[in-house]
């Protein structure tokens, strides 16, 4: 099924997770682990499975093994993302096509974060020229990503949604945020998006906290605000792993209610490949 087909087809909101290709995987074993901790969140019917991908191509041969399997062994949508920085065009060709050989129907179209070498390939400077190029020339379904608190390099956040709105204008479907965690941030970035004639879905990304040191972590890399009360609450308890834990489920889950009860199209869990906390927040909130 294509973008548009799986987020209007459904009444119900659409499930979908973001998984990686693993690190350091040479004997596969975590890739297994990996098939492992899908199987297990299968039972929550999810309609799509996203794989990340390298900016510059460093893991393109995972990433495609993984969707081919998605597709055969899960029998669910996969959506590679495929960022075009330092990537010419040639490369960009190839890539599409080998996607589409293996009648892959979707796909995330992003940047990626400037190489910190500087070594970038000017073919595609930004991810509405990237977008605009896959709708020229493959048939693929595009999704892209949105900010809810401005991308980390935008010079303001009216710019970056105009921007967004470009992206939109040249095709993208769907819009998958980037995490956050307090609601209020993606409600007024969807009121927002309305109002600049973006009717696309906005679909929330999910994060299920559980590790205190990576979420201070990935909150400082992409720039998004952690609520006073979870930063106090996770402060407190930063020596009990299974607390932290227990509490990053539950806190999730409360942000997923009060986005159902918001009635969006869907929720996206960055599961980083472990199907537990994803899991019970699903048990908690379908
Ligand atoms: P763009 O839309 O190009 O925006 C980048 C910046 O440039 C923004 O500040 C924007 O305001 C500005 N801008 C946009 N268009 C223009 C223009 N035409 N002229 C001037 N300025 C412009 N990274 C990976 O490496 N691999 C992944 O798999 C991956 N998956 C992601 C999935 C999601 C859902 C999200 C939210 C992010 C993901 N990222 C991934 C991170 C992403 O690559 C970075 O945030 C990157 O810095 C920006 O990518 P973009 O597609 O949003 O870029």
């Amino acid at each position: 099924m294509n973008l548009k087909e799986i987020y209007t087809a459904k009444k119900e909101p659409v499930i979908s997770y973001e998984v990686f290709p693993p690190k350091d995987d040479t004997d596969g074993e975590k890739l297994e682990t990996l098939f492992e901790e899908l199987n297990k969140l299968l039972c929550y019917k999810p309609s799509l499975i996203s794989v990340t991908y390298g900016a510059g191509g460093s893991n393109r041969n995972e990433s495609v093994e993984i969707i081919r399997r998605i597709k055969k062994e899960l029998n669910v949508t996969p959506m590679p993302h495929f960022t075009c920085v330092s990537t010419s065009t040639k490369n960009i060709s190839e890539y599409l096509k080998t996607i589409e050989s293996f009648d892959v129907k979707n796909i995330l179209a992003l940047r990626g974060d400037l190489p910190k070498d500087g070594n970038v390939c000017h073919d595609f400077k930004h991810a509405d020229e990237l977008v605009d190029y896959i709708k020229a020339n493959t048939n693929l379904s595009v999704a892209v990503a949105g900010y809810p608190e401005g991308h980390k390099e935008c010079e303001s956040f009216e710019k970056d949604l105009n921007y967004l709105k470009q992206k939109v204008e040249k095709g993208a479907e769907v819009i998958f945020s980037q995490m956050f965690f307090n609601n209020e941030h993606y409600f007024s970035f969807v009121e927002k998006c309305a109002k600049l004639g973006i009717t696309q879905p906005v679909i929330p990304g999910i994060l299920p906290v559980s590790n205190y040191k990576q979420l201070f972590k990935m909150a400082d890399m992409c720039r998004v605000e952690i609520p006073a009360k979870l930063k106090e609450t996770l402060e407190r308890h930063k020596d009990d792993s299974d607390y932290t834990k227990k509490y990053g489920i539950e806190y999730a889950s409360h942000q997923c209610s009060e986005l159902l009860q918001n009635k969006v199209r869907g929720l996206h869990f960055y599961t980083l490949n472990k199907s537990y906390a994803v899991g019970q927040i699903l048990k908690n909130i379908l």
